[in-house]
C-alpha cells in the first residue's frame, strides 16, 4: 500500500517586539494542537518557539508549523534557522504603533535575505493589523488605506485586520497563511516535478523490502 506524502507547512512570524505575535500563536486553537517532546530541545538550541497544528483546507489535512520568536526580534538577531525552510511568512504591526508598520519594509527585507526563497517575487507573505479592539479603533495609528497599499506595493499581499485579544479575524488569517503556503508549495513541486517521485520511490521500496529475504 502506498503511503501519502504528509504535509507540514513552515510557517514564521515577523514584527517588532509587542505587536502580539505570541498572542496572535496562542488565540489560534482552531486546530488539534500536536505535543512534540522532541522539539523541546531544539526551541531552546535556536531559541525560536513553534507550535504545530493540523487543519483541513480543501480535502486535505495540513500541518502547520508556526514559528515565533523567542524576544530576540528586538536585536534583530535571529539565526537562519529560524528562516530556513519557511513556506509562507506572516509580518504583524500593531495598527496603533505607527513605527511598527513603519519597520514592516525592513522584516520583509530581512526575510528574503535570510531565508533566500526561489523566487523572492512570488513567495507568499500575508500582513496582519493586530490590536484593533483597542479603544474602539479610536486610537488607531496606521489607516487601513495604507496597510493596504503596502500590500499592494508588495505584489499584493493579503492584508487582515486581526484583535488577538478578541479572537476577531485570527481563525480567517491563519487559513489564508495555510492556502498561501500549500499553493507555493505546490508550484514549487511542479516546478521541480517533485511530486510522482515519492510514490514511484515507496512503490520499488516495498518490492525491494519484499525481495531481501
Ligand atoms: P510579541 O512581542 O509580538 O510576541 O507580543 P505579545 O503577544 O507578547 O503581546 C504584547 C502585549 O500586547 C501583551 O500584553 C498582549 O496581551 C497584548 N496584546 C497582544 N495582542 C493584542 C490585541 O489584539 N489586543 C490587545 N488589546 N492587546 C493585545
Ligand atoms: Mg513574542
Amino acid at each position: 500500500m502506498l503511503t501519502r506524502r504528509r504535509t507540514l507547512l513552515k510557517v514564521i512570524v515577523l514584527g517588532d517586539s509587542g505587536v502580539g505575535k505570541t498572542s496572535l500563536m496562542n488565540q489560534y486553537p482552531l486546530c488539534i494542537y500536536v505535543y512534540n517532546k522532541f522539539s523541546q530541545q531544539y526551541k531552546a538550541t535556536i531559541g525560536a518557539d513553534f507550535v504545530t497544528k493540523e487543519l483541513q483546507v480543501d480535502d486535505k489535512l495540513v500541518t502547520l508549523q508556526i514559528w515565533d520568536t523567542a524576544g530576540q526580534e528586538r536585536f534583530q538577531s535571529l539565526g537562519v534557522a529560524f528562516y530556513r525552510g519557511a513556506d509562507c511568512c506572516v509580518l504583524v504591526y500593531d495598527v496603533n504603533v505607527h513605527k511598527s508598520f513603519d519597520t514592516l519594509t525592513n522584516w520583509h527585507e530581512e526575510f528574503l535575505r535570510q531565508a533566500d526563497p526561489t523566487d523572492p517575487n512570488t513567495f507568499p507573505f500575508v500582513l496582519l493589523g493586530n490590536k484593533v479592539d483597542i479603544d474602539g479603533g479610536n486610537s488607531r495609528a496606521v489607516p487601513e488605506k495604507r496597510a493596504k497599499e503596502w500590500c499592494e506595493s508588495r505584489g499584493n499581499v493579503p492584508y487582515f485586520e486581526t484583535s488577538a485579544k478578541e479572537g476577531y479575524n485570527v481563525d480567517d488569517a491563519f487559513l489564508c497563511v495555510a492556502k498561501a503556503a500549500l499553493d507555493n508549495e505546490r508550484e514549487e513541486d511542479n516546478y521541480f516535478q517533485f511530486e510522482p517521485i515519492p510514490e514511484i520511490i515507496s512503490e520499488t521500496e516495498q518490492i525491494g523490502g519484499g525481495c531481501a529475504c
